[in-house]
């Protein structure tokens, strides 16, 4: 069947696919800081700070200011607030942002709500209206977007209802980001709550990201100008057995394998409530599977680069230059997960460097 009716003219498919390209160009990942004002003082209370408009600002304009920060983030997702901020320099942040060479991200979903009659599962609100806030937010310097659908595991979940639900609006969400110029990220989370063990999240995952894929087929999104950002393949925390970094890489490459298609440029996995150290391990070893991976598999982690930050911090400008360097570390050691055995032999000048820091930063955070 022919499709007579093209969603995007040759140019903007182009201008989407060379956005995605960038974003995770090699050695590249994503700093998610679109932290919702709510999910923000949740991370700030742990600290003893308030979450009050100038904090958000400081801690933010602190990791935006890291001089290397472009070596290893090829994207920043910003929330709302976020984009109208300025740092202390005076300049708008997504200008910040883009002076580096980082594409500047925008949270544009309007978080979850209630799927009546189901055991508590949820689909995710923000359609009304979307385009008009895309087209603005293009205009105010963003080239994507990020909106995430939340799925959890237990005997009965997901619903079918939850599964075909969470991939239309996926769908529909990622058409509007790209006839207004923004890539998508398209995010179905996979909650790691439950005692299931590896074998069912990667069967859940599967069935989810092949209907994601077959409704964003449906609504003729242009898979080149888009990126996946989908949970690993891990056990539930309350799980009794434990798995190896190795078990959760394979397990999760053969989930993806098995349904993201190759026109997919890349796969920024969330970090999702594993510590800092495990999410770079289990990207590691998702880097180091022995199969064929033809997308790029890097990060786009939250609390995964910005916990031991934040604990540097403690709201006191004193502590700025130790978190700033917490942060830095952390970009890098997830850097360093989303290189193959074959790039690092490319890298061969930086191996040492790297490994040694890996090896002594991890005990310092865990
Ligand atoms: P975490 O890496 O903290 O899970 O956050 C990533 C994110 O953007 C969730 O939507």
């Amino acid at each position: 069947m022919t499709h007579q009716f093209p969603a995007l003219s040759p140019e903007q498919k182009k201008e989407l696919s060379d956005i995605a390209q960038r974003m995770v160009a090699p050695g590249k990942g994503i700093l998610a800081a679109d932290e919702s004002t709510g999910t923000m003082g949740n991370r700030l209370k742990k600290i003893n700070v308030e979450n009050s408009e100038e904090n958000r600002r400081y801690f933010r304009d602190l990791l935006f200011s890291v001089d290397t920060l472009a070596s290893s983030i090829g994207g920043v997702i910003c929330f709302h607030e976020t984009l109208y901020q300025k740092a202390d320099n005076g300049k708008l942040f997504p200008q910040v942002i883009k002076d580096k060479g980082i594409v500047v991200g925008i949270k544009v979903d309007k978080g979850t709500a209630g799927l009546n009659g189901t055991d508590g599962e949820t689909t995710t609100q923000g359609l009304d209206g979307l385009s008009e806030r895309c087209a603005q937010y293009k205009k105010d310097g963003c080239d994507f977007a990020k909106w995430r659908s939340v799925l959890k595991i237990s005997d009965g979940c997901p619903s079918a209802l939850a599964i075909a639900e969470n991939a239309n609006v996926l769908a529909r969400y990622a058409s509007i980001c790209q006839q207004n110029g923004l890539v998508p990220i398209v995010e179905p989370e996979i909650l790691p709550d439950g005692d299931h063990d590896l074998k069912r999240c990667q069967y859940v995952t599967e069935k989810v990201l092949a209907a994601v894929y077959k409704a964003l087929s449906d609504h003729h999104v242009y898979l080149e100008g888009t990126l996946l950002k989908p949970n690993m393949v891990t056990a539930g925390h309350s799980c009794t057995q434990k798995f190896t970094p190795e078990e959760v890489g394979m397990a999760t490459v053969t989930a993806l394998r098995r349904t993201v298609p190759s026109a997919v440029p890349g796969v920024c996995f969330l970090s999702g409530g594993q510590s800092e150290e495990e999410a770079s391990l289990n990207l590691n070893a998702v880097n180091q599977v022995p199969l064929h991976r033809p997308w790029k598999l890097t990060f786009s982690f939250g609390r995964a680069l910005q916990a031991s930050a934040l604990a540097a911090w403690q709201g006191k400008t004193a502590n700025k230059a130790a978190s700033q360097q917490a942060f830095s570390t952390r970009a890098k050691v997830s850097q360093w997960g989303g290189f193959s055995q074959l790039e690092r032999l490319g890298h061969h000048g930086s191996i040492l460097h790297l490994t040694a820091m890996c090896i002594s930063v991890v005990p310092l955070y865990s």
